[in-house]
């Protein structure tokens, strides 16, 4: 009988078109994209690369331990998270996971760290991890991975590739020793311009420990800056790289007017926000349509693409009930008039129905349902100019009816 099943669900399957309209915008439109790491919680990472950031305007993440300076200094830390920067975990005392395999320690070291990493402040998410010594245990590898949704080795190129899904919990990078030569790392620049992105792991800036001077990481974060990279932190680029992979997939239920998707965050500690920039087929619904998330319309960028919160796990393009004025499909059935503080609505045929007040540019400035009255009144927004006023009936056998009028 199991058998029967399965051959009835492997033959619908052939027949089954999976519409998948969504697709990810690599590395966020630019030509790659590159990471600057910072490990330690180091007081030379305060003194002499803060200004350097700060200067070329970069943000960059430090793996913070509490074992170091960060331990009892984290304030000029969460000062830099709140300005954009990633302050991620590096374990409570700098700890070798290689051997440990007791649950105690790790959850002392991993999860105890990250949730003391987010009580210092609500912009340390503190999503992702760096493993010291570049080393973990499976059970170690397990822990981050209960508590992070992705993780930070070393010993490689540090360079991805858009499209190949790695192993989020032993992400490679490019590690920064104090004899290492600027040529190297700006050859790993130059790969990430073909299309990867690249993660560079730094400790101290020109003190404490495996020290890159402030000439040299300034040297490669303006090189990063000349080849127009993505320059962002580990949780940014990371967490975008990760969702395209759940984005790609998200597959469309068809609706009357248009279609939905929804998805499912890829990771229990995925960040609370992750901009998502996106190509979405719209043409096979309609010349003109809504592009929205929770009821809230999305506008296409200049260049077609849309950007989205992912975390929002659901997207509706639907065709636009705004018609224009003059279009065969306005009805003049009921009349809409400005008043001093409200648009008065009437003479609508009885049902039920929605309003949107829109800008010319399409823009929403207000919408709800209409009153069940002979006489609805809604609200004027305060906008100075004219405005769209749609009245949207529930039965798809009525058009939708749009009129201009003054605002305040
Ligand atoms: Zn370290």
């Amino acid at each position: 009988m199991k058998i029967v099943l399965f051959a009835l669900l492997a033959f619908g399957t052939v027949f089954a078109y999976a519409f998948t309209p969504a697709k990810t915008v690599a590395w966020n439109g630019y030509p790659g994209a590159v990471t600057f790491t910072f490990d330690d919680g180091l007081e030379s990472q305060i003194t002499t690369l803060k200004p350097i950031i700060e200067e070329l305007g970069i943000k960059v993440t430090f793996f913070a331990t509490s074992a170091f300076y960060f331990g009892s200094n984290s304030a000029p830390f969460v000062a830099l998270a709140q300005a954009g920067n990633e302050i991620g975990n590096h374990t409570t005392t700098h700890a070798n996971l290689s051997s440990v395999t007791d649950d105690a320690t790790l959850a002392n070291e991993i999860t105890a760290h990250a949730q003391k990493l987010r009580a210092l402040d609500a912009s340390m998410e503190a999503t992702t991890f760096a493993t010291p010594y570049c080393v973990a245990s499976s059970q170690a590898y397990q822990k981050i991975n209960d508590n992070h949704f992705m993780s930070r080795n070393c010993g490689g190129s540090g360079l991805f590739s858009w499209g190949t899904e790695p192993n989020w919990m032993q992400m490679d990078s490019h590690y920064w020793q104090s004899s290492s030569t600027v040529s190297d790392f700006t050859n790993s620049l130059t790969q990430a311009a073909t299309g990867k992105w690249y993660v560079q792991l730094n400790h101290g800036v020109g003190g404490d420990w495996d020290v890159i001077s402030g000439n040299d990481i300034k040297t490669l974060m303006q090189a990063a800056k000349d080849k127009n990279l993505w320059i962002d932190t580990y949780q940014r680029i990371g967490s975008y790289y990760r969702a395209s992979f759940t984005m790609d997939k998200a597959e469309a239920v068809t609706t009357d007017d248009g279609y939905t998707l929804s998805w499912t965050s890829p990771h229990a500690h995925f960040p609370k926000s992750v901009k998502l920039r996106i190509n979405l087929d719209v043409s096979s619904i309609d010349d003109d349509v809504v592009v929205s998330q929770n009821g809230v319309e999305i506008s296409p960028e200049s260049d077609g693409t849309y950007i989205i919160e992912f975390m929002d796990l659901n997207l509706s393009v639907q065709k636009k009930a705004i018609t224009s004025l003059g279009s065969k499909k306005v009805n003049l059935n009921f009349k809409v008039r400005a008043e001093k503080n409200e648009f008065l609505v009437d003479g609508l045929s009885s049902g039920n129905y929605t309003y949107r007040i829109s800008d010319v540019r399409g823009k929403v400035l207000a919408q709800g349902v209409l009153p069940a009255e002979n006489e609805a009144r809604i609200a004027r927004p305060a906008y100075n100019g004219v405005v769209l006023v749609s009245i949207i009936p529930e039965s798809s056998a009525q058009k939708a009816t749009t009129v201009m009028l003054p605002s305040l």
